[in-house]
């Protein structure tokens, strides 16, 4: 075992403070890693405030973070896929039974015995696996992603989970060049849902609570952009999606958005409100239409989806911020005042 700082919360309502973590001394299969970013997921704010008690409950002392890249410092004896050196990423999960049908399918997130990156029990060390708001992580090579040379390593942070959790069901849901896709709500997962289905030739549509924010849309490459609460707009869009990603982070009307997809059209959550969604029966069976959930993604697709992003030079728009101020910045992630996503400089915490 060594030592490492880090960030924690002691409890729901605790502010963050400074702290000293343990991480294990590295087994034949691990990759010790020096993290320079950490993305800042709404995610890590509903859990750390155990806003997902029912689900998710929180165990504190608490080190979010799971929108990892860094630098490997060191590899176990039997590791061959990475070397010192080497720039890489570490998303929601950091291990799983390898044995499993999901696993075998290569759909780690579905595992019954997966182990995300934080808040869950540590199969090494006992007690719960504490994520990346500190300076150094240890994770199985399998469990480890490459991130493709050229992206902007800050930038890169939040496709490790914004970005897997948005292209994954795009891909899931054969969106494909010249399908109209909508994204609702334009935050951390929302503005890659934007980037990524403008990328794959979509006709994109983004809706936003923020007249301000119409603007920014078009500049992430929607084609158009919705202001949700004006019901002329969005009466104008009923019936024509094929898919609509709902990235909204609170509770809201699913049902105004059932309306805007065309016969057998799907949506998609992957927000993760803590209170149940009212869906209309009525806004579903008339146009054989669905309604799915997503979480991320496996590791074979993040992989795809960081390659992907290599290729297009996609990466989350980001304000770089010091650690120190990861109090104030969930403040303004929920006030939505962050064009799109906070990643923490952990040069910071050193
Ligand atoms: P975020 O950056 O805070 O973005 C959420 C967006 O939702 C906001 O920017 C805002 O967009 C919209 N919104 C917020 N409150 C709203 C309200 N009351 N009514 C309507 N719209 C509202 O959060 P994020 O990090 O993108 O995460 C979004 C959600 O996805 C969270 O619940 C998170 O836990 C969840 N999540 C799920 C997965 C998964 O695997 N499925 C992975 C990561 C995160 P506008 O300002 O444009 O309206
Ligand atoms: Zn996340």
């Amino acid at each position: 075992m060594y030592n490492t700082k880090a960030y924690s919360v002691a409890s729901s309502t605790s502010p963050f403070a400074r702290t000293t973590i343990a991480r294990r001394d590295l087994t034949g299969r691990d990759v010790q890693i020096e993290i320079l970013f950490c993305g800042i997921c709404h995610s890590d704010l509903h859990l750390a405030r155990n806003e997902w008690s029912g689900a998710m409950p929180a165990v504190y002392p608490c080190v979010p973070g799971h929108e990892i890249v860094g630098r490997v410092t060191k590899v176990g004896s039997g590791v061959t896929r990475f070397k010192p050196g080497d720039l890489v990423g570490v998303g929601c999960m950091v291990d799983s039974d390898r044995t499993c049908p999901e696993c075998q399918a290569g759909l780690e997130q579905f595992c019954p015995n997966t182990t995300l990156t934080y808040n869950s029990p540590d199969k090494h060390l006992g007690g719960v696996t504490y994520g990346g708001y500190s300076e150094s992580v240890v994770v199985d090579e399998h469990f480890v992603l490459r991130v493709p040379p050229g992206l902007d390593p800050a930038g890169a942070a939040p496709l490790l989970c914004a970005g897997i959790t948005t292209y994954s069901p795009m891909r899931h849901w054969g969106v494909t060049k010249g399908k109209k896709v909508g994204v609702v709500g334009l935050g951390g997962l929302g503005h890659m849902g934007v980037k990524f289905a403008h990328a794959i030739g979509a006709h994109v549509v983004a809706f936003t609570r923020s007249p301000g924010k119409k603007e920014a849309a078009l500049r992430l490459g929607a084609d158009e952009a919705v202001v949700s609460r004006d019901a002329d707009e969005m009466k104008r869009h009923a019936g024509s999606f094929d898919f609509i990603l709902d990235a909204v982070a609170a509770d809201h009307d699913v049902g105004a958005y059932i309306q805007l997809l065309r016969r057998d059209g799907n949506i998609t959550l992957v927000g993760a409100p803590a209170k149940p969604l009212a869906v209309p029966a009525f806004g579903l069976l008339l146009g054989r239409r669905s309604l799915s959930g997503s979480p991320i993604g496996g590791i074979r697709e993040t992989q795809e989806m960081l390659d992907f992003c290599g290729a297009h030079h996609i990466t989350a728009d980001v304000e770089v911020i010091p650690i120190q101020k990861v109090d104030e910045a969930y403040e303004r992630l929920l006030r939505s005042d962050v064009r799109y996503r906070f990643s923490i400089d952990m040069a910071s915490l050193r």
